[in-house]
């Protein structure tokens, strides 16, 4: 349904795979973060030691998992994944952990919400590389302990304020991801064009990063989708009359807003002029999780200038109010 949804995944597999960056150099923007992880992950090599820890957090489809994989692709190391909601029990988390060969990065994706037992396991691992864990219940309950062997666990989450501090705390490295600026997701586009086999041209992939909302999995997906149009409109190649008519048609507008957005802030401005007004009556407006606008809808909008978080509440910004061709209330903000 929500065709630049940053946070869905499925049915991009396989193109994913031979589009998505596998070292840093290819890994393009984000250029604090290249730098940083250039230096650590050099500096660990020469050592010959596992990279500390690192916790990757941003917005969906920034490129946090991407990261994850480079890392060990340039630590030269093995790759073991899972996620937050996967591990449900304390007996999960461990099997992984004995699993990992020496040196390997464990990603734990939405490490947000590991619940609190799995969690309890994993600080003596990333501290002393200890496992401690209870077997057994009742009379014949034991507790072992096993050593387990060097690795780094690298943590992704929307927000690292949804992470317990006694967890932060155990990260030697972490990175923030920004928004793309419209230059980075234009080369971003360019270089899966290439990867793709198609033929885009610099106004077409611009367009189209235009259009992403800041997100390189949203550029990809839209590039995947004016392509087909590209094949059966026109001759096949993306330029950008050609990648214009074939997002409006996706009804992505302008400003790379697609309806989630727009109705989040027509909901702002109609319901409730314009705000302030608490998340939790925002969702309930628009239908939502109150999670999904805070992690997916509203970093954009933020980003962009179109609403304001406020210690009363959110606003919408005179930019807003523009965007729909409206007058802005009586004491907008700028
Ligand atoms: P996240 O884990 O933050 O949700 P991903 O790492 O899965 O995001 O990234 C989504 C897709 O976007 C990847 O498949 C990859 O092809 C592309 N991508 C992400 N970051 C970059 C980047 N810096 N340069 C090029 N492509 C990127």
């Amino acid at each position: 349904d929500r065709l630049i949804a940053a946070d869905v995944r499925e049915g991009e597999e396989p193109v994913d795979r031979a589009i998505r960056p596998k070292r840093l150099a290819d890994y393009i923007g984000q250029p604090r973060v290249r730098e940083q992880l250039e230096i650590f992950i050099g500096a660990a090599r020469g050592r010959g030691e596992s990279l500390d820890h690192t916790l990757v957090f941003g917005p969906p489809g920034l490129g946090k998992t991407t990261l994850a994989n480079i890392i060990a692709e340039e630590m030269g190391v093995g790759l073991k994944s899972t996620s937050g909601p996967v591990l449900e029990r304390a007996g999960d988390l461990a099997a992984m952990l004995t699993n990992l060969e020496p040196g390997d990065v464990l990603f734990i994706d939405e490490i947000h919400r590991l619940s609190a037992v799995v969690e309890e396991i994993l600080y003596p691992a990333m501290e002393d590389f200890q496992l401690d864990i209870v077997i057994g219940e009742g009379p014949a309950a034991r507790s072992i302990k096993l050593d387990l062997p060097p690795f780094t666990l690298v943590g992704a989450t929307t927000r690292a304020g949804l992470l317990t501090s006694p967890l932060r705390d155990r990260f030697g490295i972490v990175q923030r991801l920004e928004f793309y600026a419209i230059e980075e997701l234009t080369e971003i586009v360019s270089r899966s064009a290439r990867l793709m086999g198609v033929v885009a041209d610099p106004e077409g992939a611009l367009e189209v990063a235009k259009r992403s909302r800041g997100t390189p999995r949203i550029a990809n997906r839209l590039l995947r989708r004016v392509r087909d149009y590209a094949e059966v409109r026109g001759n096949g190649h993306v330029d950008a009359a050609i990648a214009d008519r074939a997002l409006d048609m996706l009804h992505v507008d302008q400003h790379g807003l697609d309806h989630m957005d727009r109705r989040l802030l027509l909901a702002m401005i109609e319901k409730f002029d314009g705000g302030p007004v608490g998340v939790d009556s925002l969702a309930a407006a628009i239908g939502e999780e109150r999670d999904t606008i805070e992690d997916v809808i509203e970093p954009y909008l933020i980003q962009q200038g179109l609403m304001m978080r406020t210690a009363r509440g959110r606003v919408v910004t005179r930019q807003a109010w523009q965007h729909f061709g409206l007058a802005p209330a009586a004491g907008a903000e700028d």
